[in-house]
Order: C-alpha cells, then sequence, then structure tokens
C-alpha cells in the first residue's frame, strides 16, 4: 500500500511508540499525585512543554496546555473570547470544521460573527480583512497553512493589520497542518494562540495542545481538576503526551521539507499527459487536484483497488457532500477534486509508483467516460 493522505493522519514512528509503552507501563503514575512517582511525571510533562515551545519559537514564559486534540484546542481557543462582551468575532472561511462550525454556532445564537473569503489562491482576503477590522473586533481565527489545499496564510501580515486597527484584538492560528512541517515562529508571527497536534506529524492520536502567549487569558472548556493549571480539567494523557515530546524531539524541519518539495514535484512529473489544476499551492505536503472530466470519487476507489490510498478533502469532511474550502475559492471542478498529502519518509521510488497508478487509472476512467 502507499499512503498519500498524511493531511488525515500519520502512522505513529517507532521511537514514539516505544514512548507511548514506556509511560503507559513502568512509569504510569498519576502526575498530580504529590509522592515523587507522580512529581517526576509531572516534571516530565513539564520537560515536553519546553520541546514543544522551543520548536514553536515561544517564550519561557509563554503556556502550553494539551488537551485531547487539536479539535478540542480550537473549541478552547474560541470559546475563551465568545462571552457577552465580546465585539465582532472574525474567522476564516477555510478553517478546518473545529473552528469553523464551532464560529457558525456562535452566530446562529447571535454573536457578531463575520467570515473572511478567501481568494482564488486559497490564502484569506487580506483587504476585506483590513475592511472588517474597521469595526471593533474582540477575536480573529485564521489557520496558517489549509488541511484541504497545503494554501499559506500570512498570519504576520494579519497580526500587522490588527495591530493597525485593532490592538486589542485576540489572534488565534489552527497551526495543525504547518507544526512539526514548516518552520514556525509564534513569537515573530505575533499570534496569541495556536493549535497543534500529534498525529499529523508521527505522533499518537488524541493529543494536542494549545500554545497561550504570556498575558493572555483563556478559560477551560472542561470543569473539573485543576490539571493544566486549571486550564484544562482530566488525568494528563501523559503516555501521549510524553510521545508527543519524542517526535517533536527527533524533527529534522528543513531536512523534511526538501523531502516533501521533491517528493511533490516527482508526484507531479509523474502526472505528465493528465489534464488537472491545482488548488492553492504552498505547502509542500499537501496537494489538491482537480482533474478534468472524472469524479475525484471514483478515482479514489480505483486506485485504492491498486493500493493507492489518497483523499478527496479533509477526512473531517467526508461525510459532507461538495467541499466548502474549493467552493470559495470559485474552483469550478470540484467533483474532480482529489487530495494527495505526503510525509517526508516516503520515497522518491514509492512517489512514482503512486503518480504513475493514479495517472493510469484517470487515464482508463476517461477512456471509459468517452
Ligand atoms: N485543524 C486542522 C487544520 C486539521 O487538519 C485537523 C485534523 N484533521 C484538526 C484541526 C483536528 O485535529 P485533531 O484530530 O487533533 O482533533
Amino acid at each position: 500500500m502507499i499512503y498519500l493522505d498524511n493531511a488525515a493522519t500519520t502512522k505513529i514512528n517507532e521511537k514514539a511508540l516505544e514512548t507511548l509503552e514506556k509511560y503507559s507501563s513502568e512509569c504510569f503514575f498519576n502526575p498530580s499525585a504529590s509522592y515523587r512517582l507522580g512529581m517526576e511525571n509531572n516534571q516530565a510533562i513539564l520537560s515536553a512543554k519546553n520541546s514543544i515551545k522551543s520548536i514553536i519559537g515561544a517564550d519561557e514564559k509563554d503556556g502550553i496546555v494539551f488537551c485531547s486534540g487539536a479539535t478540542e484546542a480550537n473549541n478552547t481557543a474560541i470559546q475563551s473570547f465568545a462571552n457577552k462582551r465580546s465585539k465582532q468575532l472574525l474567522f476564516s472561511s477555510g478553517e478546518h470544521p473545529s473552528v469553523y462550525q464551532f464560529a457558525k454556532k456562535l452566530f446562529e445564537q447571535g454573536y457578531d460573527v463575520k467570515f473572511i473569503n478567501l481568494q482564488q489562491n486559497g490564502e484569506v482576503d487580506y483587504e476585506q480583512l483590513e475592511e472588517l477590522l474597521q469595526k471593533e473586533t474582540s477575536f480573529i481565527s485564521c489557520m496558517l497553512v489549509s488541511n484541504e489545499t497545503g494554501a499559506i496564510n500570512d498570519i504576520r501580515r494579519i497580526v500587522e493589520l490588527k495591530d493597525q486597527y485593532q490592538p486589542n484584538a485576540i489572534v488565534h492560528s489552527d497551526m495543525v497542518q504547518g507544526f512539526g512541517k514548516i518552520q514556525i515562529d509564534v513569537s515573530e508571527l505575533g499570534v496569541d494562540l495556536a493549535t497543534i497536534s500529534a498525529h499529523k506529524i508521527h505522533g499518537p492520536k488524541g493529543i494536542g495542545a494549545l500554545y497561550v502567549k504570556n498575558g493572555i487569558k483563556i478559560k477551560p472548556l472542561l470543569l473539573g481538576g485543576e490539571q493544566e493549571t486549571g486550564l484544562r480539567a482530566g488525568t494528563e494523557n501523559l503516555p501521549a503526551i510524553m510521545a508527543f515530546k519524542t517526535v517533536c524531539e527527533n524533527l529534522n524541519i528543513e531536512q523534511n521539507l526538501l523531502k516533501a518539495k521533491n517528493l511533490r514535484n516527482e508526484f507531479l512529473n509523474g502526472l505528465d499527459g493528465l489534464k488537472y489544476s491545482i488548488n492553492g499551492n504552498g505547502s509542500p505536503y499537501v496537494l489538491s487536484l482537480s482533474i478534468d472530466g472524472l469524479r475525484g470519487e471514483t478515482l479514489m476507489n480505483m486506485c485504492q483497488e491498486k493500493g493507492v490510498i489518497f483523499g478527496l478533502g479533509s477526512a473531517c469532511s467526508s461525510k459532507k457532500v461538495g467541499n466548502r474550502v474549493l467552493e470559495q475559492m470559485k474552483q469550478k471542478n470540484i467533483i474532480g477534486s482529489i487530495r494527495v498529502s505526503f510525509n517526508a519518509y516516503q520515497t522518491v521510488d514509492e512517489i512514482k509508483t503512486a503518480s504513475n497508478i493514479i495517472k493510469n487509472q484517470a487515464m482508463c476512467l476517461l477512456e471509459k467516460l468517452k
């Protein structure tokens, strides 16, 4: 099998698996316990936070709140700033459902929620954002890398616009598809909150975190124990947290990025002769294609039979008809779209084989449809 749906999730790596095992059996003690073995695990969690901070360019004083994944981190961020006093809340239209659906719910509840359009290249419309920022604003949420297209938003530009017009507004960015894949410096970008997840970079599922800039106050989503300094109740998922740390400490972002660029180029070279357009362009890890004259779903099923796995778009939206993000980008051929996503540990040969199979299957399908 050649797996090309790495934006949906990745296979856990060996080292992370070993760490999972170690903290599930040998070092299983509750990190909140006040005896030594518990306190050691609490220290271990703090060291995991430091590893994450150093990768994302966070300051020592900034916070990392571990939670069950990016969905929870996104929900936590938004609900912290949606209250009776909040003013306009801005969301990119390209957000993952864990942001988008929450924003829609707030809108239905009567909050002043506005969605920022996407440009044809998949990035948000910065000019529209500037217009919207003329009105008093409490919160802006815009993802770094699109899970649908790989388009990269200029978060620094968004923060600068916010500083110019609404300096008190909070900026949150869902960085799931960028974290561990492209260089991120949250301090340089100037965001207040950022969401990350482990399972997109060969860590375990069910663990993510919210970066919280020093001085920014968030509210817990869950009520209960005092874990995570009262910001996330529930016994910490220590094995997953420590496996997340292991993954972070073994990352080579620059080298992986070069590899991913090469894989993407090889993949596209292999499609030579096929008529398609690329939707959005940015991260080499995600490639959204609209192929002329066929249904992406039929192609996906045919390729699956030949051992090549890819998706049609975000797995979290796979039960929905159409594709909200591609529609926003005014892509006309949504029915013919597929999403291919790589990981840096794949080989060029593997990718060449996969693109060959995809091309041949697409050609067969087009021939049949003639
Ligand atoms: N945001 C983005 C951009 C994602 O791609 C995903 C995963 N599909 C999520 C959030 C949700 O992540 P998790 O599975 O960790 O809840």
